[in-house]
């Protein structure tokens, strides 16, 4: 029955697979099976050093980092990106999270941590967007894990916009924006930053730096949808 009314629904207002274009079939949610098939998966948690932790390397100490598939601009999987960050579809960030911690969960990248913490917006930006894609990916994570989510972290506004930046500036950009609600909540933890993206791994870096400064023995994990190809 819910199939047919997908079917119904479709004809009225055809849904697309943002990587290929083509039309959803009704049992397809987000992305087509084809596409999500040959997602480029990253499989980074199965590399100890992997190039998304050597970009935090002699910075701040964090535990282990991974995402689920490889950002390149030019590649249509970037689409992904774009239509949870900017076309108002957050729901899909949350869905493809829960699908990713599904499949890297086996390999015990979630084993210790106890808190999962998702990258704030500054509150003009949420506002500008209406919600924070990085809130839905953690959600769709901790559906997975049942690990909770703890919104306890807070951003200022960034100076300048990220983008064209390089890495120094960018870094700069964000240093010191993210403050904490309750440090004493954290204490002894182990947390799962999470974002959308990791590029030069600047905003990450910035509130991990925060977290490793306020919170006594705490440990951070990261975990994204995206890493960009830094080639
Ligand atoms: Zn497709």
């Amino acid at each position: 029955m819910i199939a047919l009314l997908q079917n119904i629904a479709d004809l009225l207002i055809p849904r697309y697979c943002p990587v290929c274009g083509k039309p959803l079939a009704a049992h397809e949610r987000d992305v087509c099976t084809k596409c999500l098939t040959h997602l480029p998966r990253t499989q980074l948690h199965r590399h100890r050093f992997n190039v998304m932790e050597q970009l935090f390397a002699g910075k701040t100490p964090i535990e282990r980092a991974t995402g689920y598939f490889w950002y390149e601009r030019a590649n249509r999987y970037s689409q992904i990106l774009q239509s949870i960050k900017y076309r108002n579809k957050p729901g899909m960030g949350t869905r493809l999270a829960k699908q990713f911690a599904i499949e890297i969960a086996p390999d015990g990248f979630f084993a210790d941590i106890d808190a999962i913490i998702p990258i704030p917006l500054h509150s003009s930006k949420l506002a500008q967007r209406g919600y924070n894609q990085s809130e839905y990916i953690a959600r769709g994570i901790s559906q997975a894990t049942r690990i909770p989510v703890m919104n306890v972290v807070t951003a200022a506004m960034p100076h300048a916009t990220q983008t064209r930046k390089g890495n120094y500036a960018r870094y700069l950009n964000v240093r010191g924006i993210f403050s904490l609600k309750d440090p004493e909540s954290l204490q002894g933890k182990h947390v799962l930053l999470v974002d959308d993206v990791v590029t030069t791994g600047a905003t990450l870096l910035s509130c991990a730096e925060m977290l490793n400064a306020e919170v006594q023995g705490i440990k951070i994990s990261l975990a994204t949808l995206a890493v960009a190809r830094l080639d």
